[in-house]
């Protein structure tokens, strides 16, 4: 069937949908770790892309969804299946002051352009280094602002139906680190958010400029990663705990607890998501002996 797949997109959409085989998740997600999938496709466009949805889903062809693979580690034996990267699908417009953007757009890149066209209301996304779908689909945020702040719908596939829909903003239950397509196999096309216009663009852009300085004081954005591995537990900020329990700096293989934002498990060099995940388990284990409570893991791992 996967070799169908190829000769369909080939036949058809040769020109909107690239294709590698045997593709690695390490060169593909920003942890720099992971093994083969049988098939990377990254379409141009919604079209494509909903093309591509519905012969892998109609095909019972097993796939999986990755904007920027900010927020994933693959497992060393990678991914059989096709993974299908939205990344190339860029197109975004500003209709007054709604923004509508397709799933593969960067946040970085549409916070600065919103700004530019003389809008508010994006810049809290300015260094995190997702897509518009994967930040909606985990409802991320930033220095005091999130998607839910702005967003007013989303497009999404349904594999279930086969259907392009809509989903209004209320209907996603965002929360924290949360919307309901975690719960479900829905894959979101685009998204649309309302932004203000900005008093004085100028004062919105270096608030953006003072948060990636931040970022780069704060954050080991030298060393692979996929960001904070755990969510904030109530009432606790994750990387205090992870540092009171005596565990910055501490490895298993090549990944470590960053010495500098031990919040951040890092890829040294070389590390496996075996390592990862070991590390990730002591980290859990050691926390819930010292407090104990259960942290939750932010980052989705995908086998
Ligand atoms: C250095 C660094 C700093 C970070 N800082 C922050 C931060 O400040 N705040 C924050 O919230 N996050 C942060 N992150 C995490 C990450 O960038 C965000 O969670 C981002 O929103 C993930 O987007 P992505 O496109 O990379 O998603 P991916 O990692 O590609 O995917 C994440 C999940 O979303 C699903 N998904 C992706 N696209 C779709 C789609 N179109 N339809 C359905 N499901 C989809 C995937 O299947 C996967 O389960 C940081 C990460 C790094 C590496």
């Amino acid at each position: 069937m996967k070799d169908q797949l190829i000769k369909f997109i080939t036949s058809e959409y040769s020109d909107r949908v690239d294709i590698i085989k045997d593709a690695d998740m390490k060169d593909h997600t920003t942890f720099r770790i992971g093994g083969p999938c049988d098939i990377a496709l990254f379409p141009h466009d919604r079209n494509s892309f909903c093309t591509v949805l519905d012969f892998v889903n109609k095909n019972g062809i097993r796939y999986v969804v990755i904007g920027n693979g900010s927020n994933v580690l693959f497992s060393d034996e990678g991914f059989r299946g096709v993974v299908i990267f939205t990344t190339k699908m860029k197109s975004f417009s500003f209709e007054d002051d709604l923004l509508i953007c397709d799933a593969g757009v960067q946040l970085t890149a549409v916070s600065v352009r919103a700004v530019k066209e003389g809008y508010d209301g994006f810049a809290f996304a300015c260094g995190i280094p997702g897509s518009i779908g994967g930040a909606v689909y985990m409802n991320a945020g930033a220095y005091e602002g999130q998607i839910s702040d702005i967003l007013v719908y989303s497009d999404f596939y349904d594999p279930k139906t086969g259907k392009i829909e809509r989903l209004y903003a209320d209907d996603h239950k965002l929360g924290y680190r949360y919307s309901t397509y975690m719960d479900n196999d829905r894959i979101i096309l685009g998204a649309a958010f309302r932004l203000t216009k900005a008093d004085d663009p100028d004062s919105v852009l270096a608030l953006m400029e003072d948060h990636v300085r931040a970022r780069k004081e704060k954050q080991p954005l030298e060393y692979p990663s996929a960001g904070s591995t755990f969510k904030r537990y109530p009432g606790y900020f994750t990387a205090a705990l992870i540092d009171e329990a005596g565990l910055k700096g501490y490895s298993v293989g090549g990944a470590q607890v960053s010495e500098k934002h031990a919040g951040f498990v890092i890829n040294k060099g070389g590390a496996t998501a075996r390592d990862v995940l070991e590390l990730i388990q002591i980290i859990k284990d050691k926390i819930y002996q010292n407090k104990g409570i259960h942290i939750e893991c932010e980052v989705r791992y995908i086998d």
